[in-house]
Protein backbone atom coordinates (compact mmCIF):
# COMPACT_ATOMS: atom_id res chain seq x y z
CA UNK A 1 0.00 0.00 0.00
CA UNK A 2 1.35 3.77 -0.86
CA UNK A 3 1.38 5.68 1.93
CA UNK A 4 -0.24 9.35 2.45
CA UNK A 5 3.43 11.26 1.74
CA UNK A 6 4.01 8.95 -1.28
CA UNK A 7 0.94 10.07 -2.91
CA UNK A 8 0.98 13.54 -1.90
CA UNK A 9 4.01 13.67 -3.65
CA UNK A 10 2.85 11.77 -6.72
CA UNK A 11 0.05 14.15 -6.68
CA UNK A 12 2.23 17.28 -6.61
CA UNK A 13 5.08 16.24 -9.25
CA UNK A 14 1.81 15.11 -11.65
CA UNK A 15 0.05 18.16 -10.90
CA UNK A 16 3.74 20.28 -11.57
CA UNK A 17 3.98 18.11 -15.21
CA UNK A 18 0.50 18.59 -16.33
CA UNK A 19 1.27 22.29 -15.43
CA UNK A 20 4.38 22.54 -17.99
CA UNK A 21 2.30 21.28 -20.77
CA UNK A 22 -0.27 23.10 -20.98
CA UNK A 23 -0.87 25.70 -23.05
CA UNK A 24 -1.45 28.50 -20.91
CA UNK A 25 0.32 31.06 -18.84
CA UNK A 26 1.79 29.31 -16.14
CA UNK A 27 -0.63 30.39 -13.31
CA UNK A 28 -3.27 29.92 -15.31
CA UNK A 29 -2.25 26.34 -16.13
CA UNK A 30 -1.22 25.62 -12.52
CA UNK A 31 -4.97 26.63 -11.65
CA UNK A 32 -5.93 23.76 -14.18
CA UNK A 33 -3.63 21.18 -13.35
CA UNK A 34 -4.40 21.43 -9.52
CA UNK A 35 -8.30 21.30 -10.68
CA UNK A 36 -7.38 18.26 -12.07
CA UNK A 37 -5.65 16.82 -9.34
CA UNK A 38 -8.83 17.61 -7.07
CA UNK A 39 -10.83 15.70 -9.21
CA UNK A 40 -9.32 12.85 -9.56
CA UNK A 41 -8.55 12.93 -5.93
CA UNK A 42 -12.24 13.11 -5.01
CA UNK A 43 -13.36 10.24 -7.63
CA UNK A 44 -10.00 8.18 -6.18
CA UNK A 45 -8.33 7.06 -9.28
CA UNK A 46 -5.01 8.45 -10.67
CA UNK A 47 -4.66 11.73 -12.35
CA UNK A 48 -3.63 10.61 -15.48
CA UNK A 49 -7.29 9.42 -16.57
CA UNK A 50 -8.36 13.06 -15.99
CA UNK A 51 -8.19 15.48 -18.80
CA UNK A 52 -8.82 19.12 -19.14
CA UNK A 53 -10.30 20.31 -22.31
CA UNK A 54 -8.96 22.61 -24.55
CA UNK A 55 -12.02 25.49 -25.59
CA UNK A 56 -10.91 27.66 -23.46
CA UNK A 57 -7.30 28.10 -25.11
CA UNK A 58 -9.39 30.62 -27.19
CA UNK A 59 -11.05 32.07 -24.70
CA UNK A 60 -7.77 32.42 -22.21
CA UNK A 61 -6.69 35.11 -24.87
CA UNK A 62 -9.78 37.57 -24.34
CA UNK A 63 -11.75 36.98 -21.80
CA UNK A 64 -11.89 34.35 -18.43
CA UNK A 65 -10.98 31.16 -20.04
CA UNK A 66 -13.64 29.53 -18.03
CA UNK A 67 -15.79 27.02 -17.11
CA UNK A 68 -13.17 24.02 -17.26
CA UNK A 69 -14.43 21.17 -18.63
CA UNK A 70 -12.89 18.00 -17.52
CA UNK A 71 -13.30 14.37 -19.45
CA UNK A 72 -12.68 11.68 -16.73
CA UNK A 73 -12.35 7.87 -17.72
CA UNK A 74 -13.48 5.06 -15.04
CA UNK A 75 -10.99 2.11 -16.30
CA UNK A 76 -13.31 -0.01 -14.43
CA UNK A 77 -16.07 0.43 -16.62
CA UNK A 78 -15.25 2.05 -19.57
CA UNK A 79 -17.44 4.92 -18.41
CA UNK A 80 -16.62 8.59 -19.43
CA UNK A 81 -17.41 11.07 -17.01
CA UNK A 82 -17.81 14.89 -17.50
CA UNK A 83 -17.01 17.72 -15.47
CA UNK A 84 -17.07 21.34 -15.26
CA UNK A 85 -15.37 23.74 -12.48
CA UNK A 86 -16.45 27.16 -12.78
CA UNK A 87 -13.43 29.27 -12.01
CA UNK A 88 -10.32 26.66 -10.92
CA UNK A 89 -9.01 30.31 -9.29
CA UNK A 90 -11.02 29.28 -6.66
CA UNK A 91 -10.14 25.71 -4.66
CA UNK A 92 -13.23 25.65 -2.61
CA UNK A 93 -16.02 24.89 -4.74
CA UNK A 94 -18.08 21.89 -6.44
CA UNK A 95 -17.69 20.05 -9.90
CA UNK A 96 -20.45 20.33 -12.02
CA UNK A 97 -21.65 16.69 -13.36
CA UNK A 98 -22.77 16.62 -16.67
CA UNK A 99 -25.27 14.54 -17.61
CA UNK A 100 -28.28 14.40 -20.37
CA UNK A 101 -31.34 17.11 -20.24
CA UNK A 102 -34.47 15.27 -19.49
CA UNK A 103 -36.31 16.93 -21.99
CA UNK A 104 -33.75 17.96 -25.04
CA UNK A 105 -30.72 14.97 -24.14
CA UNK A 106 -28.46 17.87 -24.12
CA UNK A 107 -25.21 17.67 -22.12
CA UNK A 108 -25.77 20.03 -19.43
CA UNK A 109 -25.06 20.27 -15.76
CA UNK A 110 -27.02 18.15 -13.66
CA UNK A 111 -25.48 17.72 -10.17
CA UNK A 112 -23.06 19.80 -7.46
CA UNK A 113 -20.25 17.02 -6.81
CA UNK A 114 -18.26 17.89 -3.80
CA UNK A 115 -17.36 14.07 -3.01
CA UNK A 116 -17.65 10.89 -3.67
CA UNK A 117 -20.72 10.58 -2.52
CA UNK A 118 -22.66 12.93 -4.04
CA UNK A 119 -21.37 11.13 -6.96
CA UNK A 120 -22.89 8.42 -5.58
CA UNK A 121 -26.74 9.41 -4.74
CA UNK A 122 -26.53 11.39 -8.21
CA UNK A 123 -26.61 8.13 -9.75
CA UNK A 124 -28.41 5.86 -7.53
CA UNK A 125 -31.30 8.63 -8.19
CA UNK A 126 -30.71 10.25 -11.86
CA UNK A 127 -32.14 11.01 -13.99
CA UNK A 128 -34.77 12.90 -11.85
CA UNK A 129 -38.01 13.22 -13.08
CA UNK A 130 -39.40 16.78 -14.13
CA UNK A 131 -41.46 18.70 -12.11
CA UNK A 132 -44.95 19.28 -13.40
CA UNK A 133 -44.30 22.87 -12.96
CA UNK A 134 -42.08 23.42 -16.08
CA UNK A 135 -39.15 24.03 -13.68
CA UNK A 136 -36.04 21.96 -13.20
CA UNK A 137 -35.51 19.34 -10.52
CA UNK A 138 -34.70 21.05 -7.49
CA UNK A 139 -31.85 19.01 -6.63
CA UNK A 140 -30.34 20.13 -9.90
CA UNK A 141 -27.69 22.66 -10.02
CA UNK A 142 -28.66 26.50 -11.03
CA UNK A 143 -26.50 26.15 -14.01
CA UNK A 144 -28.74 23.50 -15.39
CA UNK A 145 -31.21 26.23 -16.42
CA UNK A 146 -30.29 28.56 -18.73
CA UNK A 147 -26.94 26.27 -20.27
CA UNK A 148 -26.01 26.48 -23.50
CA UNK A 149 -26.02 22.32 -23.72
CA UNK A 150 -29.59 22.64 -24.18
CA UNK A 151 -30.80 22.12 -27.45
CA UNK A 152 -32.48 25.08 -29.35
CA UNK A 153 -36.21 23.96 -28.58
CA UNK A 154 -35.21 22.83 -25.15
CA UNK A 155 -37.41 25.08 -23.05
CA UNK A 156 -34.55 25.41 -20.22
CA UNK A 157 -32.50 27.11 -22.97
CA UNK A 158 -30.70 30.62 -22.42
CA UNK A 159 -33.31 32.69 -24.53
CA UNK A 160 -30.74 34.07 -27.22
ZN1 LIG B 1 -32.68 20.74 -22.43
Amino acid sequence: MTSIADRASAAHRYAERLARHLPAPACTAADIARTTVRLAVLLGIDPEHVRPAWPWQRAARTTRPYPLTLHVTDCAEGAEYVFRYRDPLYPDESFLLLGLCPLCAGPVPCADIRDLAELGTYLARAPLPLPEDGRPPADYPDEFDADPGHGPACPFREPA
